[in-house]
């Protein structure tokens, strides 16, 4: 049995889980967030109950030995020699990147080097990675584990946009997608599911506050929804996906605004949140429906339509489709939006099981015995996919 900590770092904030090896068992999880604030919160499991600590926490250091310390105080462990290893979510992994790595002097200084396309979330993974390291003794074996590194698979003609060659060749300016971690484990899940046969057509549509479809054939990633950054595909809670670029600069001359202001309200103000005008939560904006705002009902149409949309585009990218499973906050719990797509997909001889379909945050088929594209709902675990990969690493 190893003790593996899986923990995701953002400028502010810091997840972890800490996990049993191979059995999966999650000993503790928490976090730490409003670090650097006047007053930060920490939130660790122990025994199934919360505990809450509001104390300043100027840092990344702070908030790890903080961490590391409620872990011997609450005997969650007895010492700190019991963790055996680390892994760590880095957010862009570039093209250096195609699966998870033991962390040395070289990744560290790609991380660093990728921070011009994830200026918010690279230098925090680094310094989180940092501070694991500071704190736990040096035996202690860390990963990286990168969220774009499951879509490198692609082919060049699926994450070459269609511009002058040279942006691709000199800015590195492609398709690099994210929530790949998700998107693996989800698939994974799904080919289990299907009995691991040897051929197999996956779409995941991983929908929370962020959305994105991916189409996974064989078990390889070959095309994705997001793309150079995390605002193309489908729309989201608060961004818009997709739109005509053209947009950018006619809404920027209007308003009298910069492009990166204009951007500002694609990625913050727009999507479902944009639309209904009610909330980017889409629990307010189905009670705001359900209370007759048809607004909000056209927003959740709209959302409903275009995940659907990418769908068709990735059966037609597969020739075909064995399975669509729904993940992440609203695709795991939203039995309603999971209806309201899969009424676009009757074409593929997909049959939703409306009694199965009443499902919440749990694994299974929703699709009836008959209906020629399986149907899942499968709760996404990106913690438990770095402690694997971690664990295939360090070993
Ligand atoms: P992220 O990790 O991107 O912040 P999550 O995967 O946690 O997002 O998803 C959060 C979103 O899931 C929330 O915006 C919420 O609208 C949606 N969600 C969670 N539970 C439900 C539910 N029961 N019905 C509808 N939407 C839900």
């Amino acid at each position: 049995m190893v003790k593996v900590m899986a923990v995701n770092a953002g400028s502010s904030s810091l997840k972890f889980q800490l996990i049993n090896m191979p059995s999966e068992e999650v000993i503790t999880s928490g976090l730490v967030e409003r670090i650097g604030q006047e007053v930060g919160n920490f939130v660790i499991k122990v025994n199934g109950e919360k505990i809450q600590t509001q104390t300043p926490i100027p840092d990344h250091q702070v908030a790890v030995d903080l961490l590391l310390n409620a872990l011997v105080d609450h005997h969650i462990v007895e010492s700190l020699e019991e963790i055996d290893a680390v892994g760590h979510r880095v957010v862009h992994g570039g093209e250096d990147f195609d699966d998870s790595v033991v962390v040395d002097e070289e990744a560290v200084k790609k991380v660093a080097d990728l921070s011009e396309l994830a200026p918010l979330h690279n230098p925090a993974n680094i310094i989180g990675y940092k501070a694991f390291k500071e704190a736990l003794p040096d035996h202690v074996g860390h990963v990286f584990v990168f969220d774009t590194a499951f879509h490198q698979t692609l082919d060049k003609e699926r994450y070459l946009y269609p511009l002058p060659l040279e942006y691709y060749t000199d800015l590195k300016v492609r398709k690099y997608g994210a929530h790949g971690t998700s998107h693996k484990y989800v698939s994974q899940q799904a080919i289990e599911m299907l009995g691991n046969p040897k051929e197999s057509r996956i779409i995941v549509c991983h929908l929370g506050n962020g959305a994105s479809v991916s189409a996974v054939q064989d078990g390889k990633c070959i095309d994705t929804s997001m793309g150079f950054t995390p605002l193309a595909g489908v729309m989201m809670g608060t961004r818009s996906g997709d739109l005509d670029p053209a947009i950018i600069e006619f809404i920027a001359n209007k308003e009298n605004k910069t492009a990166s202001e204009v951007l500002n309200i694609l990625n913050k103000e727009s999507g479902v949140y944009g639309l209904s005008g009610v909330s980017s939560d889409f629990r307010d904006v189905k009670a705001a429906r359900a209370e007759g705002n048809k607004v909000a009902a056209a927003a959740l149409d709209a959302y409903a339509y275009r995940v659907a949309k990418y769908i068709g585009a990735y059966t037609a990218a597969m020739n075909g489709v064995d399975a669509i499973a729904f993940t992440a906050g609203l695709g795991e719990n939203d039995d309603i939006t999971r209806k309201a797509i899969c009424e676009y997909l009757g074409y593929l001889g997909t049959e939703l099981d409306e009694v199965k379909n009443d499902v919440h945050g749990e694994t299974a088929i929703i699709s009836t015995d008959d209906s020629k594209v399986t149907l899942l709902c499968v709760p996404t675990n990106e913690e438990l996919m770095i402690a694997r990969d971690t664990v295939a690493l360090v070993k």
